[in-house]
């Protein structure tokens, strides 16, 4: 769902939102992490094919399977990490044509309002989430989800 945020709660209430995925994100990490080494190992052929030519074949080492899955995982985990800051770094909030009579906006920026069909030259702001502990800061902050059509 979209929730217009007015701009004098902006930032109080972006830096809560932004917490909170923070968190989320944070317990997250191990999950994704574990769960992006255990499908690398188990589906790339490239990787299989890079085990066997280095380990299986390679010079006697005792440790090479473990530096080898230790690699794999370091850079499931970096490339997580990566990805996870990236995301945190975009824009929180997207900007659109907005209704005010309708509490309306123009999500397939056609310039029109979906519901009363008016030509739209006001815009807002949107936070866009599908999680309840997000709508629930909203609802504290007297927020509600606006009409798309
Ligand atoms: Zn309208």
């Amino acid at each position: 769902m979209h929730i217009r945020v007015p701009s004098d709660i902006e930032a109080t209430f972006s830096a809560e939102i932004r917490k909170k995925r923070f968190r989320t994100n944070l317990i997250l990490y191990p999950i994704l992490v574990s769960a992006g080494s255990i499908f690398v190992l188990a589906k790339a052929h490239t990787i299989a094919l890079l085990y066997r030519v280095l380990v299986s074949h390679g010079p006697e080492n005792e440790g090479a399977p473990f530096w080898f899955f230790a690699t794999v995982f370091a850079s499931v985990a970096l490339l997580v990490l990566w990805i996870l800051v990236v995301l945190s770094r975009r824009s929180l909030l997207e900007e659109y044509l907005y209704c005010s009579r309708c509490e309306a906006f123009d999500f397939d920026e056609v310039g029109k309002c979906p519901c009363c069909g008016a030509q739209l030259n006001e815009k807002a702001r949107f936070l866009f989430t599908f999680t309840d502990s997000e709508i629930e800061v909203a609802k504290r902050y007297g927020l509600t989800e606006s009409r798309r059509a």
